[in-house]
């Protein structure tokens, strides 16, 4: 693959549905050229996120659950307005989504019940269905205007915002 190619790939690690083997690929790719990285670290969150996040913080613990690597990951954490309580990626827990040990991972940092928990994501097959298995409340973030999952649902959402808006302040 030559470069430019790879450029636009690079976009697809930000995908949950990704198979494990292509993101590898990604990910090696990224340790070694210092141009794609610099381009990941420059995407800028979608402009609902950060406000969301910062009504959030003032009354819930926010973590996020992560199949790209501590690294990367601190590079999108810098575009983000607040600080999370908990970080649990797959390169620390040394599995990845959907594995469920993630998402046990992630009830342990935070220190409470599976049905506390509201899990935000988008992707059926590696966010929705393992942590419905595991009890916790789904919202789908259906920002595509997808079909919904074959998962129950707390809430559909087209936008963080909706989400800051679904119980009351
Ligand atoms: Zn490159």
């Amino acid at each position: 693959m030559n470069h430019e190619e790879w450029k636009e790939k690079i976009f697809l690690i930000g995908d949950t549905e990704l198979d494990a083997a292509e993101r590898r690929e990604i990910e090696n790719h990224l340790k070694s050229c210092g141009d794609c990285r610099e381009s990941l670290a420059r995407w800028e969150p979608f402009p609902d996120v950060n406000p969301a996040l910062i009504r959030l913080s003032r009354r819930y613990k926010l973590a996020i659950i992560s199949n790209i690597d501590r690294h990367l990951l601190g590079r999108s954490l810098q575009r983000l307005a607040v600080r999370f309580d908990a970080l649990i990626t797959a390169e620390d827990v040394r599995a990845y989504k959907p594995n469920p040990e993630i998402f046990r991972q992630a009830l342990t940092r935070l220190a409470c019940p599976a049905q506390e928990v509201i899990h935000v994501a988008f992707g059926p097959e590696y966010d929705l269905q393992p942590a419905h298995a595991l009890e916790f409340r789904i919202v789908f973030l259906n920002r595509q205007k997808l079909p919904p999952p074959e998962v129950p649902l707390e809430a559909e959402i087209a936008d963080l915002e909706e989400l800051s808006s679904l119980w009351k302040e």
